[in-house]
């Protein structure tokens, strides 16, 4: 079987890895429940920017964001190894800019997640997700992003919502935990 994840909010917790970062270069002490309560994929409002303060805060602190210590989510690490193991392909597809798509690809690496080679896609638009999910033909497709997930309806891979706050209005099966679907997978 091919299976394709997102990385960013669906395989690793980098929203909240950038919420604590945030905290931490704006001198604040924002709380994990405020954080939980934000309803937008952008994390900027409660720390009092507007959006392009955001744009320009989320793009400088880019590298320690991506490329520190932000932890995988429970269970995504064992479930892609033993699917990996298990001779099933396991694919990235992520919309990081190009710049930073070597450096990724490595950071994933040593994070513990397998890599093969011609596995790992990057670079390309949200919107643009949809053409290498079909040319892969891929049986299972994870993603967090309602601009992603929305263009995924008339696709023949099965599509699945990593759940999020931000993205509780989009329709379809939803996973709350790795752990979770790992077991009820028949694999
Ligand atoms: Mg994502």
């Amino acid at each position: 079987m091919k299976f394709g994840f997102d990385i960013d909010d669906t395989l690793i917790n980098l929203r909240q890895h950038a919420f604590h970062l945030y905290n931490e270069k704006l001198n604040e002490n924002k709380s994990i429940e405020q954080f939980h309560a934000i309803q937008t994929v952008e994390i900027h409002e409660i720390f009092g920017l507007n959006q392009e303060q955001g744009n320009a805060m989320w793009t400088r602190l880019m590298p320690a964001i991506y490329f520190t210590d932000c932890p995988p989510f429970e269970g995504a690490l064992t479930l892609l190894n033993e699917l990996n193991d298990k001779g099933h392909d396991v694919f990235y597809i992520t919309s990081r800019p190009k710049k930073y798509c070597v450096q990724t690809k490595d950071w994933m690496m040593a994070a513990g997640f397998p890599v093969a080679d011609g596995h790992f896609f990057c670079g390309m638009q949200d919107d643009e997700k949809i053409m290498t999910i079909r040319d892969l033909a891929l049986d299972y497709y994870f993603d967090d992003k309602p601009a992603v997930l929305e263009t995924l309806g008339n696709t023949k891979t099965a599509v699945y919502i990593v759940d999020q706050s931000y993205n509780k209005q989009v329709e379809g099966q939803r996973i709350t935990s790795w752990s979770d679907f790992h077991k009820s997978l028949k694999i």
